[in-house]
């Protein structure tokens, strides 16, 4: 593991987390492998990203220190989440707490996870402009089944004004879409709909997929996922911007569905989504209990610790906590539902 302090943002200073971390990949968030009593496992491999997107809720592109699981070791996680889950029919989705291109061996964890049975599907989520021709052939033939790509707008300026960057080639990014259109793989174009500001850019990008179609690119093959802007405490937001409620941003999908004649509003069904066995951990919240504080987190206030030998804990400390130290926790966050874990400091 190597543990760099001089410039924490860059790629080349990733903090690894390996065999040696000691980090169990259940517990985190941000990194590891995330269970939410579905046959999907979501797994964050690396925190850096190539955008600063306005909007991310997850504020990559901020964090002090950026991580990257070795390969092998986050394999054998997913493996343990499969056996503990005892469900044949497993998703990988691939999805980062950042851009998952930077990872530098997606094309072997891809491979690697294809000859694994009881995965059935590979999905990955990626802002697409890091991919070429070479990069879709090379994951298409190490198996991977459904590409994400986010696009918030038609418009390349407003594209780049949300993802805070200077240029977005759009034309890049199309001519990626055909190429994945052309692949084996499936393409999901998953805009945000910020409602209010990118009103056109939603309706452009159904007018697009509506053209598309008429080359014979049908569902599933292409879908449009429209999510709903959400915002969270410690996330970056678009001014002016405002959340919605659920139901009130499925009844505009139901309109915009009869109006356009496409689908859009896409539920669990759509993609073969069913509850499993979930992991969970031994603790329910204001549970107190000792952990081993392993390494710092992304942020200043956030520690990284061991729970009993097999999770992983955030720990938020406004006091800076020594390494290695055990302390006595209180849970407040941890639930029968998944495998994610947060506590705050009793005493040190
Ligand atoms: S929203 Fe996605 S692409 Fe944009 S900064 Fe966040 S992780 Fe990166």
């Amino acid at each position: 593991m190597s543990d760099p302090e001089e410039n924490p943002k860059s790629n080349s200073n990733l903090i690894i987390i390996d065999y040696k971390s000691n980090v169990p990949l259940f517990g985190l968030d941000f990194l590891g492998v995330l269970d939410r009593a579905t046959n999907v496992l979501e797994v964050k491999p690396i925190t850096i990203c190539n955008f600063h997107c306005k909007y991310c809720f997850v504020s990559a592109g901020d964090y002090d220190r950026n991580f990257s699981i070795d390969r092998d070791y986050l394999v054998e996680w997913i493996i343990k989440a499969i056996e503990l889950k005892n469900c044949d029919d497993i998703e990988i989705h691939l999805a980062a707490y950042g851009e998952v291109l930077l990872y530098k061996e997606l094309n072997e964890l891809i491979s690697d996870l294809r000859n694994i049975p009881e995965i059935k599907t590979i999905s990955m989520q990626s802002n697409g402009v890091l991919l070429t021709k070479k990069k879709i052939r090379e994951l298409e033939n190490a198996g991977l089944d459904r590409l994400n790509i986010s696009l918030n707008s038609m418009d390349e300026n407003e594209c780049a004004d949300y993802c805070g960057v200077k240029n977005y080639n759009l034309e890049h990014l199309l001519h990626v879409f055909d190429l994945v259109l052309k692949s084996k793989m499936e393409l999901l174009i998953a805009p945000v709909w910020f409602k209010g500001i990118n009103d056109n850019g939603i309706l452009d990008i159904i007018k697009y997929i509506k053209k598309v179609e008429e080359k014979g690119y049908k569902w599933p093959k292409l879908r449009l996922g429209i999510q709903n802007y959400l915002t969270y405490r410690t996330g970056r937001k678009i001014k002016k911007a405002r959340m919605r409620d659920f139901k009130y941003f499925y009844k505009l999908l139901q309109n915009m569905e009869k109006e356009y004649k496409i689908k859009l509003r896409l539920g669990p069904n759509d993609f073969g989504i069913h509850k499993t066995t979930a992991i969970y951990p031994s603790v329910r919240i204001d549970d107190i209990r000792n952990v081993e504080i392993l390494m710092k987190g992304r942020w200043r206030n956030e520690y990284i610790a061991l729970f009993e030998d097999k999770w992983a804990v955030k720990v938020l400390s406004k006091e800076k906590i020594p390494l290695k130290k055990k302390i006595r926790v209180k849970f407040i966050k941890s639930s029968l539902k998944g495998n994610l874990l947060t506590a705050i400091p009793t005493i040190h």
